[in-house]
Formats: structure tokens, C-alpha cells, sequence
């Protein structure tokens, strides 16, 4: 009896210490990102670059897909020339008050965004946080507070973090506005997203936000944060929870936004153009 009771004595010490070096292990990583991050190596190519806080060389900085002209007015997303909006914000107005983003989901900025997204590259929050706060700058916004697009609280579980809420954190701690759970995902659309149009996407996601705040969010202008922006169907299910709570303005800002789809409606027999696909 004694001997056995030993026996499992050691296995549960054994086990013990095994997890004891496994959250070392997962410790030093974390220690590793915070304090020496991969300062003097460019994310993107990967070639020596100074020790100046961007975490790309200057080379790579300059062809990233920054939004600074050629944005939709409406959501922020990429238009391609100078039309004020997308096609998609030409046929229906989003709910909330406008969108803005600092890079369009291609190129380097989508390789960066899914390093962050995936774990690899935490320490990116940092920066991201600093271009977000510069892109609210330029579009001239001001807010009472911050909030971003949650997680179901399995899924969030599952990744361990929500990356929408560590940017919004981020921005809280350099701004000073307070950063408020204004926003529960109770559960995910029964339908997967990808395949439908914009307004089964908003019909899919109906019921899926709650705002938990027993007040009313009256005259407040709310700083929605996200990653990525899509074709803003997620977006507009948050404000019109928000507008319903009674606030007076939400405002999204996401790192990316996807270039919207380009519709090409087929014509009638013999009626197509010359040059058409
Ligand atoms: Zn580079
Ligand atoms: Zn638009």
C-alpha cells in the first residue's frame, strides 16, 4: 500500500515537473518576444535593418499597401482611383459611421497580420497599435472610448488571445481612452460567412452580439477596433447593437481591409462588350 502510494507520490511529481518546464519553457518565450524582439532582422525579407522600432527594413515598409489615398470615404476599404466610394458602399451604406485602415489585406501587411494572428509575432501589437493611432489622427476622428469586435469566449479559449482587443489595449495604453467590453459574442453565425452575400452575412449574424453594458451608451462616440475588415458585415452587426444601446458614433478602424469584390454582372447574348473577361 505504502509502496504504491510512493509509486503515484513520483509519477505526480514527475507530471508536476513536466508542466513546471513546460510553463518555464512557454515563459521564456514570451520573456524572449517582450524584451529582445527580432529587432535587427526585418520580418518581411529577413536582411539586417537598424534598431529603430519598425519591425520591417525600409525597403519593405515603402511597398506596403498603406491606405493613404484611394480609400472608399465610407468604409475605408481600397477603390483604386478616385472615386469617394467602393461598389460596394455605392449600392448600401454601412451602419456604422465610417471605417478607416492602415493596409489593405495584400502583400506584406497580410503576411505580417497572420504572423501577429497566429502567435508568432505578439510583439508586432506594439506597432500596429502606433499606426492605427496615426490613421485615426488623419481622419481627423475623436472618441469617448475604445472597444473592439470580440470572440466567442470557446474560441477565444482556443487562441488564447483575441488580437482585435490586444490592439485596442495597446492604443488604450499610448492614448489614455479607456478601453471598454462594450460588446459579447454569445455565439458563431449558424451559417459559415464565406459564402454569402452581404446581406445573408448580416442576416447570418443576427443574435450573435449582446452589449452587456446595463447602461445606455447615450452620445457616445465609440473607437470599434478590429484586424480586418471583410466586407464589413461583422462590423455593422456591432454598431447596430451599439446605435441600438444609443450611442452617437462608431467609428471602425481595422489594421486591414480586403479590396471589395468587383461584380461583373453577365451580359445579355451578344450584347458583350469589347475586352470583357
Ligand atoms: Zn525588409
Ligand atoms: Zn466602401
Amino acid at each position: 500500500m505504502n509502496e504504491k502510494q510512493g509509486t503515484n507520490g513520483t509519477e505526480k511529481g514527475k507530471s508536476r515537473s513536466e508542466r513546471l518546464k513546460k510553463c518555464l519553457k512557454r515563459g521564456m518565450i514570451v520573456l524572449q518576444e517582450t524584451f529582445f524582439p527580432t529587432d535587427y532582422v526585418c520580418e518581411l525579407c529577413r536582411r539586417e535593418k537598424p534598431s529603430d522600432g519598425c519591425p520591417v527594413c525600409l525597403r519593405c515598409r515603402e511597398d506596403l499597401p498603406f491606405l493613404k489615398e484611394n480609400y472608399c470615404h465610407r468604409c475605408g476599404a481600397y477603390v483604386g482611383d478616385e472615386s469617394d466610394f467602393c461598389n460596394n458602399c455605392a449600392e448600401h451604406t454601412p451602419l456604422f459611421t465610417q471605417g478607416a485602415s492602415v493596409f489593405s489585406y495584400e502583400g506584406g501587411a497580410k503576411r505580417l497580420l497572420l504572423k501577429y494572428k497566429e502567435g508568432r509575432g505578439r510583439y508586432l501589437a506594439d506597432w500596429f497599435a502606433e499606426l492605427l493611432i496615426e490613421r485615426a489622427g488623419e481622419m481627423g476622428w475623436s472618441a469617448d472610448c475604445l472597444t473592439y469586435v470580440p470572440m466567442t469566449a470557446k474560441k477565444r479559449r482556443r487562441r488564447g488571445f483575441n488580437q482585435a482587443e490586444v490592439l485596442a489595449r495597446k492604443m488604450g495604453e499610448r492614448t489614455g481612452l479607456p478601453v471598454l467590453p462594450l460588446l459579447e459574442k454569445v455565439k458563431d453565425p449558424p451559417h459559415a460567412q464565406k459564402e454569402l452575400s452581404k446581406e445573408e452575412r448580416l442576416e447570418n449574424l443576427k443574435g450573435c452580439f449582446v452589449c452587456p453594458a446595463g447602461e445606455s451608451l447615450k452620445g457616445m462616440r465609440i473607437l470599434l477596433i478590429d484586424d480586418v475588415k471583410t466586407t464589413g458585415a461583422t462590423a455593422e452587426e456591432c454598431a447596430r447593437v451599439l446605435f441600438k444601446k444609443r450611442a452617437a458614433e462608431v467609428l471602425l478602424l481595422t489594421l486591414c481591409s480586403t479590396r471589395p469584390k468587383i461584380t461583373w454582372e453577365e451580359p445579355e447574348e451578344g450584347e458583350k462588350p469589347e475586352n470583357a473577361p
